[in-house]
């Protein structure tokens, strides 16, 4: 697309500028060859000579203009050409003639000279703010996308450096905008001396910045001075008492034309070693690498396969029991997806819903699951002499978005499924990623009766002060804060820990992935609510799950 509209410019450049050549012989030839006396006939009108070239000459000027327009760059420079020649032509011709007839003709070149330097000067002003990070004064994603471009142009190897605050949001928050805007300055004033004229630094989001260096740069002093320059408080003033604050920063690099050749690409693969840098540890940078590029064709073989699922409907779900720890009454169903395609595949949630969180697929495929589920449930959940409840999993984009909560109170209205019997399952990042709009979500549903669980709880990074807020009825903890319990008494404090904290903040509390009767005694002991695992039961397909609902019924 992008060379599609460059080819096209590039074209009707050369057409011009060949029109305007074309013009300025004409102007030459009929300056030379047609004297005041002489006429061009044109049916029954009849053109003086120096009229013709008059014309001519002004038709010239509006084609270089028009160059100017398209590009201020070539256009300027090749229409300064034609113009000065123009200028040349005119004071020879009065030289020659001993005349001043040619001077209209100099002066309107001369204006029209001026003209377009000062189109030239205004485009230029615009291309540069265009290009420009307004807080920084570096180049934006515009200006590092024209970089790449101009850089893959040459053909000369480069290094892609993509460099990330992970905890700006909460430094902004904490400390205010005045101060997360300085913290960028500076930023952008250490890594432009940390590169030291070896390449371009470009701010391309919030808190991201990108940097294109010369082969030449070393990667390794890079990181080394990242760890002396951020790696513990940074001032954000210089005054007697100067502000701090901690930031947290990540890098990821790509190297062209080792790793890629497209700037789409190398963007990509920069921020996928963006991504691992802030798995690793505080500070690292990382080097995108073979294993990066095998996940990648890995992604991407998901993704087709999620794609096809929805497009054919070869999705299916299945449900798990929870029960209530002391006597063993069913509490409810997790809904979990599964796929089975129709050459025999499968592919296990685990791997194909982090790759559909990353594309808008998640979104269909959050729908599709809350309306599958509701309509095949409604009828045994209704029925059931007891309370259970169905629990659905809802990823992080799918809850942040503004019209999610109406989607669900549609899908209630539809399937006519109980809102007091749904629950949904979130996880920390849905704070994390937006966390207003969740909130206010979630406050919607709650007050049709809606109920939600904080899943995965003890992988994420909520501070307890954070969690304390949260809007939730049910706490899951975590498969691999159980997996232990046996064994740690490490791991038994501090499950017993935040079984304590969950009644605290008035939630019930469920161990997932609970594998051993063990297990089941000691997070009985520790007052846990719910458990759900395979020690009492895998995941059951949708009709042993009705049999099980019926057979409560008529128990
Ligand atoms: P999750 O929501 O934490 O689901 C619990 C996972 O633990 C399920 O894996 C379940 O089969 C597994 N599990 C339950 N008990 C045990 C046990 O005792 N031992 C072991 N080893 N595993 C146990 P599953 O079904 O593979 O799902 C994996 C993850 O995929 C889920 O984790 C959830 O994050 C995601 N997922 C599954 N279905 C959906 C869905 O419909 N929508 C969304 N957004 N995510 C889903
Ligand atoms: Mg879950
Ligand atoms: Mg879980």
């Amino acid at each position: 697309m992008r060379l599609d509209k460059i080819s096209h410019k590039r074209l009707h450049i050369t057409i011009l500028m060949l029109v305007n050549v074309v013009m300025l012989i004409l102007v030459v030839v009929s300056g030379r060859f047609l004297s005041d006396q002489s006429s061009l006939q044109i049916g029954r009108v009849s053109i003086p000579g120096h009229s013709l070239t008059g014309i001519l000459q002004s038709l010239l000027f509006v084609g270089c203009i028009l160059v100017t327009l398209i590009s201020y760059e070539i256009g300027t420079r090749l229409s300064v050409v034609l113009i000065l020649f123009v200028c040349v032509l005119d004071i020879f011709g009065i030289l020659q003639s001993h005349s001043l007839a040619p001077l209209p003709g100099l002066f309107n070149a001369l204006l029209n000279l001026v003209l377009i330097l000062i189109i030239s000067k205004q485009f230029r002003v615009v291309e540069q703010e265009s290009l420009t990070d307004y807080v920084t004064g570096l180049y934006n994603m515009r200006g590092l996308l024209e970089t790449l471009d101009q850089r893959i142009g040459t053909h000369v190897p480069f290094t892609l450096l993509y460099f990330r605050i992970d905890n700006f949001r909460m430094i902004n928050d904490n400390l205010g905008h005045d101060m997360g805007t300085k913290l960028l300055r500076e930023i952008s004033v250490q890594l432009l001396e940390m590169t030291r004229g070896y390449g371009t630094v470009c701010k391309t989001g919030g808190s991201e910045f990108a940097l294109v260096l010369d082969s030449d740069f070393n990667i390794d002093n890079f990181r080394r001075e990242m760890k002396e320059r951020f790696g513990g408080k940074v001032a954000l003033d210089d005054s007697e008492y100067p502000v701090y604050c901690y930031p947290r920063v990540y890098a990821g690099t790509v190297r062209y034309p080792e790793d890629a050749l497209d700037s789409a690409t190398l963007i990509k693969y920069a921020d996928m070693a963006l991504y691992h840098a802030m798995k690793a540890h505080n500070n690292a940078l990382i080097s995108f690498d073979e294993e990066m590029a095998s996940e990648i064709i890995k992604q991407n073989e998901m993704e087709s396969v999620v794609k096809e699922c929805l497009a054919g409907d070869y999705f299916y779900l299945m449900y798990q029991p929870q029960y209530d720890m002391h006597d063993k009454k069913l509490r409810g169903f997790e809904t979990l997806l599964r796929t089975l395609l129709p050459d025999g595949r499968s592919v296990s949630p685990a791997d194909f819903i982090p790759v559909a969180e990353k594309t808008n697929l998640i979104i269909q495929i959050d729908t599709y699951v809350l309306h599958r589920a509701l309509t095949e449930m409604v009828d045994y959940i209704k029925d059931y002499d007891q309370e259970v409840i169905l629990s659905v999993n809802v990823s992080a984009n799918s809850i942040g978005r503004d019209d999610f909560a109406d989607k669900v109170i549609n899908v209630i209205n539809e399937t006519g499924f109980p809102a007091s019997r749904l629950e949904l399952e979130i996880t920390e990042y849905s704070f994390a990623e937006s966390e207003n709009m969740t909130i206010q979500n979630i406050e919607k549903l709650r007050k049709l009766g809606v109920k939600i669980a904080l899943d995965d709880f003890g992988t994420g990074y909520t501070s307890l002060s954070q969690l304390v807020k949260l809007p939730i009825n049910l706490l899951k903890i975590d498969k691999s804060l159980v997996d232990d319990i046996e064994t740690s008494e490490m791991s038994r404090d501090f499950v017993n820990a935040v079984i304590y904290m969950g009644h605290l903040m008035e939630c019930d509390v469920i161990s997932e992935g609970v594998e051993s009767q063990m297990q089941v005694d000691l997070l009985k002991e520790q007052n846990c609510d719910y458990v759900q695992g395979f020690v009492w039961d895998r995941p059951l397909y949708y009709e042993a799950a009705v049999a099980m609902l019926k057979r409560g019924k008529d128990d």
